[in-house]
């Protein structure tokens, strides 16, 4: 299969008054076409920021520092903003958290969408609107044809959601970045609009690189998880490998996140202390103050990705026990 996305040891920094702190650090992991790679982590872990420099949108005075991201085998990290605008229209769709973030209160549905659909796609107005009413009906919005007309705010937020799931999906993007999409919503409506966002982007064959906290959403979406700790990646592997036999104590930590609906168990495994701030990375693995496993050469060296059976972990824990 080939990628899509191509991230190659990203580095992303902020220049400060105290000094250049690095927020992102020589992250590399790669997203093919119909593929969903889940990003998780705290927050803090660097997930949305790596989200932000792929669409080109990273806050100054942020910047990309070392590495590329190649698009369909393309460097994009080092073009203009002018040049990037096109680019995030069409061949990257964003879906975030909030959706009146990318919805203008002024327009109806119908003319974003429209709008979007003529400004990326050889299209009429007319044939625009009849695929606009098309995507909003894929979305599984009720009566899309006199619903094309509304308002955003004359949909409850679960419809909104799907209403801009259907607005990333306009131009036939290549890849979809999907930044805590349902975190909004309530819990009955999550599975529906993440259920729906795969199955669109698998009839279109695009890449999907979905930002959360929350291993559960991962589990049941993603084919490939990446998990992100300061700024960096500490594992990555198939969704199903990870899960049932995570390598990194972070991970561990993150699986006893899962809510379990049969048992009602909430949490099974606490992780203790929180993300280090940027201002203050733990030296050698940045995990170490909170690890369980913690040794002494944790404290001073930093592990690198190693494969460890079918996923890649850096944690010297595993290295030790490849080595027993
Ligand atoms: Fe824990 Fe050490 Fe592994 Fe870091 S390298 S996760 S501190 S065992």
């Amino acid at each position: 299969m080939s990628n899509i996305l191509e991230l190659r040891e990203l580095s992303v920094e902020f220049p400060t008054r105290h000094g250049t702190l690095k927020a992102l650090n020589e992250v590399s992991f790669s997203i093919a076409a119909g593929e969903v790679v889940g990003v998780v982590g705290e927050s803090g872990a660097g997930k949305s920021l790596t989200g932000a420099a792929i669409i080109g949108l990273l806050e100054p005075p942020g910047r990309v520092s070392g590495g590329q991201i190649m698009l369909e085998g393309k460097r994009i990290d080092n073009l203009t903003d002018e040049q990037m605008r096109p680019i995030r229209g069409k061949q990257i769709g964003a879906i975030f958290q909030d959706p009146l973030t990318s919805l203008n209160p002024l327009y109806t549905v119908g003319h974003q969408l429209t709008e979007t659909i003529v400004t990326h796609l050889p299209m009429t107005w007319s044939q625009a609107r009849a695929r606009a009413i098309e995507l909003l009906e894929a979305t599984g919005i009720p009566a899309a044809r006199e619903r094309i007309d509304h308002y955003p705010h004359q949909f409850s937020g679960g419809m909104r959601q799907r209403v801009v799931i259907a607005l990333a999906l306009a131009a036939e993007p290549k890849l979809i970045v999907a930044d805590e999409p349902t975190t909004a919503l309530d819990v009955s409506i999550q599975a529906q609009i993440i259920e729906l966002l795969k199955k669109l982007c698998r009839e279109q064959g695009a890449a999907v690189m979905l930002i959360t906290h929350d291993m559960g959403v991962i589990a049941e979406t993603a084919d490939r998880v990446v998990v992100m700790y300061a700024g960096r990646v500490v594992e990555i592997g198939r969704v199903h490998d990870v899960i049932h036999s995570p390598r990194h104590p972070y991970t561990v930590g993150l699986m006893g996140s899962i809510p379990s609906v049969h048992e009602h168990v909430e949490r099974l495994v606490q992780i203790d202390g929180s993300m280090p701030r940027l201002t203050a990375i733990p030296s050698g693995c940045a995990f170490h103050p909170r690890c369980p496993h913690v040794m002494p050469r944790c404290k001073s060296e930093r592990p690198e990705l190693q494969q460890v059976g079918t996923t890649r972990a850096a944690c010297w824990l595993q290295a030790s026990s490849e080595v027993a």
